[in-house]
């Protein structure tokens, strides 16, 4: 009885400091003209209506989505009104959508937890201390292929841990895929769990994966900013960023999408603490980064670098600090546009696809840029389901579908790797 008390109080406890998003809803402004599109951009460096970006200003007739706090609803919507801005609600209340789907996750996890990587419920939103049990499990089950390295640690101290799946060899050619990078973008660590019960599956029964892994090793990062995301998890759902203090600032993290020392401190990226999109004090001040920099420095030898995030339903490549094309343009455009054709086969999901900087818009520091300029040719990144209907709090529903399509691109990206080699 003692025990189911302290449980409940512990439970009262998480709930009472968890951030509320009550009343919060989601805009989606699409700026007609020039004028309004740069209305938009200053709202971007204007902290008085607090508002959080989904979906970042980019150009003229492209969605912009933003989190508006109940407190500054009804002065934005006259800022908006006044200004002839028009608008849309993609969100009535955002809090009504977290309870469910925490509902869901509770509902969940009263089964008991899972004895094997069958069990696991692949079809719901996890802890981090669930996907590192699960993590441990897979590599029990298959001690033959799949190991974890940890890379380093996060700034609170947690493990990055990295699924290594190797059939066996010295260094071998490798693919690497990171998911979570920015941790409220759930459907992403989801289908990265979701992927490394796929590759064990598909090892021996599916002709493709075999022949790349009996060549070549898959490097799998699922929790990327571990940190950030137990914080969305036990206290802001919508928590970006990483949590190391900014010295001089109240406000805390890091962009570490901003981080890499490509571009670092360019256009698209931010010099204030307080923002989304904050490039930190230096290139690589963030460990969560550093640990991934310093793994493909001494690793040598991988040769395509895949980083996952959501949303918006695109698959890009470089450059995105610059204008100026890659010389690998044609051919990393060109699989691409297979690679979205292959993930549109299984449910019809559109993609956009192309260079960062043209299919969203100038962002420097970002993971990528810095993977190319290392040599990596076919460096990616994905954002996944959906295009702002749900935004960030993509229904649980939606994981196994949107892993199943993005797995037809992800082997598309992996096999064009293999059979060419450079
Ligand atoms: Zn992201």
């Amino acid at each position: 009885m003692m025990k189911v008390l302290l449980a409940l109080a512990a439970l009262l406890v998480v709930a009472l400091c968890k951030e509320t998003f009550e009343g919060h809803q989601v805009f989606r402004i699409v700026p007609k003209d020039d004028v309004q599109l740069s209305l938009l951009k200053d709202l971007e460096d204007m902290f008085e209506f607090q508002l959080d970006f989904w979906k970042d200003v980019t150009g003229v007739g492209t969605p912009v989505d933003v989190r508006v706090p109940l407190d500054s609803l009804e002065s934005f919507k006259s800022h908006l009104e006044t200004r002839d801005v028009d608008y849309s609600i993609m969100i009535e209340d955002l809090q009504a959508v977290l309870d469910q789907e925490q509902e869901e996750m509770d509902s969940a996890a009263r089964f008991a937890q899972p004895r094997n990587t069958d069990s696991y419920d692949y079809y719901n939103y996890h802890t981090i201390s669930e996907i590192y049990r699960f993590q441990d499990m897979l590599v029990a089950e298959n001690p033959n292929l799949v190991s974890k390295v940890v890379i380093g640690q996060s700034y609170e101290g947690r493990p990055l841990n990295v699924l290594k799946f190797s059939t066996g060899g010295t260094n071998r050619r490798a693919i690497w895929i990171d998911t979570g990078i920015h941790s409220r973008e759930w459907v992403t660590q989801a289908s990265g769990t979701w992927f490394a019960k796929k590759i064990v599956t598909d090892y021996g029964r599916d002709a493709a994966l075999t022949a790349i892994l009996d060549n070549m090793d898959i490097f799998l990062e699922i929790v990327t900013n571990p940190d950030g995301f137990y914080y969305s998890h036990t206290r802001n759902r919508m928590w970006r960023k990483t949590r190391k203090p900014n010295r001089g600032s109240s406000c805390i993290g890091v962009d570490p999408n901003r981080n890499w020392d490509a571009g670092f401190g360019g256009p698209g990226a931010s010099s204030s603490p307080c923002s989304e999109t904050y490039h930190g004090p230096s290139a690589h001040s963030e460990s969560e980064v550093k640990s991934i920099v310093d793994f493909v420095k001494s690793h040598g030898n991988i040769k395509a670098f895949i980083s996952i995030h959501a949303y918006s339903q695109m698959l890009m490549y470089p450059y995105g600090y610059t204008r100026t094309a890659v010389k690998d343009q044609a051919e990393l455009h060109a699989v691409a546009q297979r690679a979205v054709s292959n993930l549109a086969s299984l449910y019809g999901t559109r993609y956009r696809y192309g260079s960062i900087i043209n299919v969203i818009y100038q962002a420097s520091g970002g993971t990528i840029d810095w993977t190319y300029n290392q040599g990596i040719k076919y460096s990616y990144t994905f954002e996944l389901r959906d295009t702002g209907r749900y935004g960030f709090v993509l229904p649980a529903s939606q994981i196994v579908p949107t892993a199943r399509e993005t797995w037809l691109a992800l082997m598309t990206l992996m096999d064009h790797t293999f059979k060419n080699p450079y």
